[in-house]
């Protein structure tokens, strides 16, 4: 059986109201050894904290995801403070910026970006990092910072995108869209990434890898994205697991 972390996931979305305590639990039992659920915003990151504690095998990021800036209390950093104290929690985020849909405040996904980058300096905690058609902006923001302790998320950048997010230190995770008919561009990033970069996660319950894209995802999906990689690579699917799953370990070092 083949085990593997999920390093992004967001159990608290309301698709798994109906089974979330029975899906975790079984898919736990299934190879999922560990799971770090992403905060969103103020109540997502209070539920990731939540299950956290609920749960031996789930694991807490608390932040601000640049969707969800408007509307931030003015004590988030305090929030956040006092939630990343919890020994679970292991990282900031989701924390970045996105510029997909209209009418996007960039100014201000900019000053929450920014101040949470320095909370988790501050507490020496790694980040997870948003960027959605937002690479000029995102890359110049941690440029300006030198080394970063963290992880792009979802990547959806180009090779060279990614040559420069791993000469900043950092690792790359890849969703089910690797598995896509359309992947080719983030096949290409693929290739650029070495194996001891490389993070897993699903980023459920969106996302779901093929052949079941377009469904509810849920963390035992990985094994698709797994396939997908080992195939690139030309390793064996077990090689894969083993070396993503100490990748995380070393990142998130609250882990375990
Ligand atoms: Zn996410």
């Amino acid at each position: 059986m083949l085990e593997y972390i999920d390093s992004h996931a967001h159990y608290d979305a309301e698709q798994f109201d109906p089974d979330r305590d029975e899906l975790l639990n079984r898919i736990h039992k299934g190879g999922v050894c560990y799971i770090v659920n992403m905060g969103c915003n103020m109540e997502r990151s209070r539920l990731s904290v939540e299950y956290a504690d609920k749960y031996p095998f789930v694991y807490a990021a608390v932040g601000v995801h640049p969707e969800d800036v408007d509307g931030t209390p003015d004590d988030y950093l305090d929030r956040l403070r006092k939630w990343a104290e919890n020994p679970k929690t292991v990282a900031i985020g989701e924390i970045g910026l996105d510029y997909h849909y209209e009418g996007y405040n960039a100014d201000l996904q900019k000053r929450i970006f920014e101040e949470q980058l320095d909370l988790a300096e501050e507490l020496h905690l790694p980040v997870v990092i948003h960027s959605r058609d937002a690479t000029e902006d995102t890359m110049n923001i941690l440029r300006k910072r030198g080394k970063i302790n963290g992880v792009m998320h979802c990547f959806s950048g180009s090779a060279e995108t990614a040559k420069q997010v791993l000469a900043l230190g950092m690792n790359i995770s890849f969703t089910g869209v690797l598995t896509f008919k359309n992947a080719r561009k983030a096949l290409e990033a693929l290739n650029v990434v070495p194996l001891d970069r490389l993070m897993l996660e699903t980023d459920c319950p969106y996302m779901a890898p093929e052949p079941n894209r377009g469904k509810r995802c849920d963390s035992s999906m990985i094994v698709n994205i797994i396939d997908k990689i080992a195939e690139e690579k030309g390793v064996a699917p077990e090689l894969v697991a083993k070396q993503t799953t100490e990748n995380t370990i070393k990142l998130f070092c609250k882990i375990k």
